[in-house]
């Protein structure tokens, strides 16, 4: 028995083969780096904010997902694909340039498109066309909305420039529109103890929402969170904390949200702190392995 609802398992049953990601990287920007909703962006952001993994974003849409599937369909025989719009805010692209990539990216073998957003982003109009391309390609839409805390005084101090409520609102309206929500959120912020962490698990439960991807934080250089930490201005949880956090975090969380990630990663060169130093695969398989020899798994003590 798998101790976590993993994101493979949950495609599988979906989509009865295995499904891969093709991200896409686009030349977008962020309202909270534009002065729209605030300036800077939030504090652990950097330059690249999420696109590490893509192909560069000057490159069309159609040319990135293809030269991806190609790569990704020879390598592991595979037919069913997520088109990803992963990186800086997609609904804050103008209309018409949203509504021309998402159309480009409804390429034959894509099942499901998901894009990432913040929860102050979700005008109709962008809604709205994702509503016509599900029902015109037959595609599964997923909305991914960054939360990142459960507490207001912690979105402040990483100036995301949104509250909790704003999130609350944007995960009922895409639900609206039928879509998936996947919530983002930091484990080990510095300003976060284990009791936030365990009202993060209750407020996606009572959400209902279909998915979640855990962060683990990891630090960019030459960010404003980089700086506090060169400075010893914050201090980051232990290793140890950190797994219990992710166990507990897990436990608490309904068993019916897929976990779509457990942690963040980034290139060794970008950043001055990952995930304690150890591999991604490390962390994940003691986590597992702890877990199996306490007897616990996701949803073994939910929290409403
Ligand atoms: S909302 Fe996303 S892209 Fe914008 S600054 Fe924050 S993390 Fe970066």
């Amino acid at each position: 028995m798998d101790v976590y609802y993993k994101h493979s398992k949950y495609l599988m049953e979906k989509y009865k083969e295995k499904v891969y990601k093709l991200p896409i990287n686009l030349p977008g920007s962020c309202p909270n780096r534009d002065g729209t909703k605030g300036f800077g962006g939030c504090i652990f952001c950097g330059e690249k904010a999420a696109g590490f993994e893509a192909l560069p974003p000057d490159l069309p849409v159609k040319e990135q997902l293809l030269k991806n599937k190609e790569y990704i369909g020879k390598k592991y025989k595979a037919k069913k694909f997520i088109a990803y719009f992963q990186n800086y805010t997609n609904t804050y692209l103008p209309i018409e340039v949203f509504k021309k990539y998402i159309n480009e990216a409804a390429i034959p073998g894509v099942v499901e498109i998901a894009i990432s957003t913040r929860p102050d982003c979700l005008e109709d109009e962008y809604l709205s066309a994702l509503k016509e391309l599900k029902e015109e390609k037959n595609v599964e839409i997923t909305v991914e909305l960054g939360l990142q805390s459960a507490r207001d005084e912690t979105l402040k101090i990483i100036n995301r420039g949104h509250d909790v409520l704003t999130f609350i609102n944007g995960v009922y309206k895409v639900k609206e529109y039928g879509f998936r929500v996947v919530a983002h959120i930091i484990i080990n912020l510095p300003w976060v103890d284990e009791k936030a962490v365990l009202d993060c698990a209750r407020l996606l439960n009572n959400l209902k929402v279909d998915g979640v991807k855990i962060h683990s934080l990891y630090i960019v250089k030459n960010t404003p969170l980089c700086r506090m930490y060169e400075n010893g201005e914050i201090k980051l949880i232990s290793y140890g904390e950190f797994k219990s956090r992710v166990k507990k975090f897990l436990m608490a969380l309904s068993p019916d949200i897929v976990v779509e990630r457990l942690f963040g990663r980034a290139p060794e060169e970008e950043v001055v702190f990952e995930n304690y130093g150890s591999s991604w695969r490390k962390i994940h398989d003691e986590i597992v392995c702890e877990m199996i020899k306490e007897g616990s798994y996701q949803g073994k003590n939910v929290i409403l």
